[in-house]
């Protein structure tokens, strides 16, 4: 891996060729720049950051090393759970004996099972609002949001007003809120109804994406979720601290500048997250639907927070570690004791606009909401860890925001077609482009694939 100062654009750029430079070393950009040396094409990469692996990103904290971006994959998940493999890593499984803890208007309960012990009729409406939209979003393609029956009425209004047809009262709509704003980083008014149903099903549906036995979160991977971009990049051409500000296109080759070195290509990839697009200048612009597509979507938001603590005391008193609350900061938690039980530990989310209010806060304030979050829901020791840290990824200039990029009303009716097609000589992969698990780790291997391929298939041509 060759590091490269960031700084001013010296005077004179010499320009490098290669045949595929790819922008962005997450886990999207490296598998894809990966598959392509396979196929015997040289490529660069080009990382903003001083370290590959974007959205995913592990640290020494404690007596152990934790993810501070994405960490769990599910079984569902082909692609990621293979490649982990191949990598040489190991997996283990999320922490869930026990009850869980649900918090709804300051008052605590414990349940088992999937759902929290709502009434009977909060269940059932519960179980109506799911099961009618599970019945939707089976209709909904990922690949074309817009082939759904209804799918510019959909598009055209929140999820929120969706929702309000199922009449649910405030503690069901917090279980389902924390839910929501865990997987988006968003609140239900925030996103497009279309695009939330294209989402689910790409993924499975809600209760797999909410669910960790069987679910999203079933599996953790020793080392981290990290160790998969930094073994992706060994041996790769990755540049570092590479910012890329301008994107030229000419009739027959892409010419990228990133701060401190140009590279001319024959295509390139831009495996950024695909609010971020609008930073780059586009010489000639992008097509208007794409662009019109793109400037609306914007970043979920999310403060990640790993609580250490010296015993896992929750197991003993018979809870899983898990918490649902709407009522805020933190949405969920789980278990997040090391593999070798070495280092006990929760991880918590505090997500959509509890994320947004925490970030206006000093350390100390955002610090002590959650410390207070934490005592709620799991007794007045919580609220003492050894060690507290709240990551807040719309604090990265280069992801503005997590888990994903999301869309608010309108913009797939604008221009759905550019989810992810390819432009004069350009190609777009990242999570936000995938067909399958759209916002997942395994979301950005897919594209990555789709991405190679269509290089491959264009210069092979
Ligand atoms: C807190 C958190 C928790 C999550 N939990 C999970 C989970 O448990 N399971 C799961 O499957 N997924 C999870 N996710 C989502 C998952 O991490 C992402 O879907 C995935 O990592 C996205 O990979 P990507 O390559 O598409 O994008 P990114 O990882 O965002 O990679 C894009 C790269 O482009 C770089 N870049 C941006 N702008 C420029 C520029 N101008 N020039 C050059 N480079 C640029 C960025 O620095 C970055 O390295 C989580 C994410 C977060 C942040």
């Amino acid at each position: 891996m060759t590091r490269t100062p960031s700084g001013t654009l010296p005077r004179m750029l010499e320009t490098e060729d290669v045949d595929v430079v790819v922008v962005g070393a997450g886990l999207a950009g490296l598998r894809c720049a990966r598959l392509l040396e396979d196929a015997g094409s040289r490529v660069c990469v080009l990382e903003a950051r001083d370290r590959v692996g974007g959205r995913t990103y592990a640290a020494q904290v404690g007596a152990s090393t934790f993810d501070l971006g994405g960490q769990w994959i599910g079984p569902a998940q082909r692609r990621v759970t293979r490649l982990v493999a191949e990598l040489g890593l190991e997996t283990f499984p999320t922490f869930t004996e026990g009850r869980k803890v649900f918090v709804s208007g300051g008052r605590r309960r414990t349940y088992g099972g999937e759902i929290p012990n709502l009434s009977v009729l909060q269940l059932l409406r519960m179980q109506l609002a799911l099961t009618a939209l599970e019945r939707r979003r089976r209709h909904v393609p990922p690949t074309d949001p817009m082939r759904a029956p209804d799918a510019e009425a959909l598009d055209a209004m929140t999820l929120e007003t969706l929702r309000a047809r199922y009449r649910l009262d405030a503690p069901t709509r917090g279980a389902m809120d924390a839910a929501l704003r865990t997987i988006f980083g968003a609140e239900a008014s925030d996103l497009s109804a279309l695009f939330f149903l294209a989402y689910l099903n790409a993924g499975g549906g809600l209760l797999a994406l909410a669910g960790a036995r069987g679910g999203a979160q079933e599996a953790r991977i020793v080392g981290g979720a990290h160790s998969i971009a930094r073994r992706l990049a060994e041996g790769l051409d990755v540049r570092l601290s590479a910012p890329v500000r301008r994107v030229v296109r000419t009739k027959g080759s892409v010419e990228i500048e990133a701060d401190g070195l140009r590279v001319r290509a024959r295509r390139a990839v831009l495996a950024i997250p695909a609010p971020l697009l609008p930073r780059l200048r586009f010489e000639p612009a992008l097509e208007a639907p794409r662009a019109s597509l793109l400037a609306r979507g914007f970043m979920g938001a999310t403060t990640k927070v790993l609580a250490l603590y010296d015993e896992p005391f929750w197991r003993a008193e018979g809870l899983s570690g898990e918490l649902v609350t709407g009522d805020g900061p933190i949405s969920v938690t789980f278990d997040n004791t090391s593999h070798d039980g070495a280092q006990p530990a929760l991880v918590g989310f505090v997500v959509g606009r509890h994320a947004r209010e925490l970030s206006a806060l000093s350390k100390e304030a955002a610090e002590a909401r959650v410390r207070g979050a934490l005592a709620r829901a799991f007794g007045r020791r919580a609220a003492t860890p050894s060690a507290l840290v709240l990551h807040d990824w719309s604090a990265e200039t280069y992801s503005g925001g997590c888990p994903v990029g999301l869309y608010g009303p309108g913009a797939l009716t604008s221009g759905s077609a550019h989810l992810r097609a390819p432009e004069h000589l350009l190609h777009f992969a990242g999570t936000e482009t995938a067909r399958e698990h759209t916002g997942y780790l395994e979301g950005a291997l897919e594209s990555a694939e789709r991405a190679a391929a269509e290089v491959l298939a264009a210069t092979r041509a």
